[in-house]
């Protein structure tokens, strides 16, 4: 009797959550687990199951590549602001009825006795800034985002990143940090009180890797100018592992009952 060959599912990766379904997922033997990752870490940690690299080429090409390695489903684990990606995961699958699920961490909201200055864009946050009269200002971005603070020469800016920016910005007044969570709330209280810290400049990631800045920055009294997520397909969306395995199990399921399923 020939058996049937396992069902492919593509992980669009990135993120702390797409690495544990990866892990959820490798070992049924009757799935063919792929990780995808854009490829911009020099050495990234490797997936459990198969790890592919770099961009698809917009939506036509990983419409292509959905079609010719015949997956059977994707998720679309990324970062909550690889928006792009998510758009393209959309476009794709939809033009192959492929069942897409976002499996993203819940956003984080004001807690009593937070003060945030939530903005859209990072030109928002240096009007931000410039209205709340921050001198001293931790910058918690990615490195591809902060250019548009350098036009700010009044502020010092102690700027943290996973790696060094290159080039880094012509801040008028900065110090790099090259750190990566999770980030602890005494270590946390300790870099804001040792650099004097007065406002807080970051995304709404979620989670609770970097969470912990959020209470040292109420506990210290100050503000938080928060990027808010940018817009996304809406989708059908889990918001742990197990939530993303239940949908997996409904959706091919499904595909099998209607004879899809390869
Ligand atoms: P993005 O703006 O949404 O994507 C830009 C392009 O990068 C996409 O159009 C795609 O290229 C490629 N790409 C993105 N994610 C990919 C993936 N998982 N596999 C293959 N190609 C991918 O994304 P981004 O904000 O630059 O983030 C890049 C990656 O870093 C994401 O996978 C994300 O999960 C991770 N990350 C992002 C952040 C953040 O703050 N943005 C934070 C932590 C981790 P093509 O159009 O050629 O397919």
């Amino acid at each position: 009797m020939r058996r049937a060959s396992p069902a492919t599912i593509l992980i669009l990766g990135g993120t702390s959550e797409g690495y544990a379904l990866a892990e959820a997922l490798a070992e049924q033997p009757s799935l063919r687990v792929v990780t995808s990752l854009a490829g911009r870490t020099p050495k990234p940690r490797r997936p459990a199951g198969e790890l592919r690299s770099g961009g698809f080429g917009g939506a036509d090409g990983l419409a292509a590549y959905l079609a010719g390695e015949r997956v059977a489903a994707v998720i679309d684990a990324t970062h909550p602001f690889a928006a792009t990606m998510g758009g393209h995961a959309a476009q794709a699958c939809a033009q192959l009825d492929v069942p897409l699920l976002r499996l993203e961490r819940p956003a984080w909201s004001p807690e009593p006795g937070e003060r945030w200055e939530q903005v859209s864009d990072w030109y928002g946050a240096v009007f931000a800034l410039r209205m709340l009269g921050a001198r001293r200002v931790l910058l918690a971005l990615g490195r591809q985002e902060l250019s548009p603070f350098a036009m700010l020469d009044d502020v010092w800016f102690l700027v943290r990143c996973v790696s060094r920016p290159d080039p880094l910005p012509a801040f008028a007044h900065a110090q790099l940090l090259l750190d990566r969570g999770p980030f602890e709330l005494d270590g946390e209280r300790a870099l804001l009180a040792r650099h004097g810290i007065d406002c807080i400049v970051c995304k709404n990631s979620g989670g609770t890797a970097s969470a912990a800045k959020l209470q040292a920055a109420r506990e210290r009294g100050i503000p938080v100018v928060m990027r808010e997520r940018p817009p996304r397909p809406a989708l059908p969306t889990a918001s742990d592992v197990a939530a993303a395995l239940q949908w997996l199990r409904e959706a091919l399921g499904a595909r099998a009952g209607s004879g899809n399923a390869d």
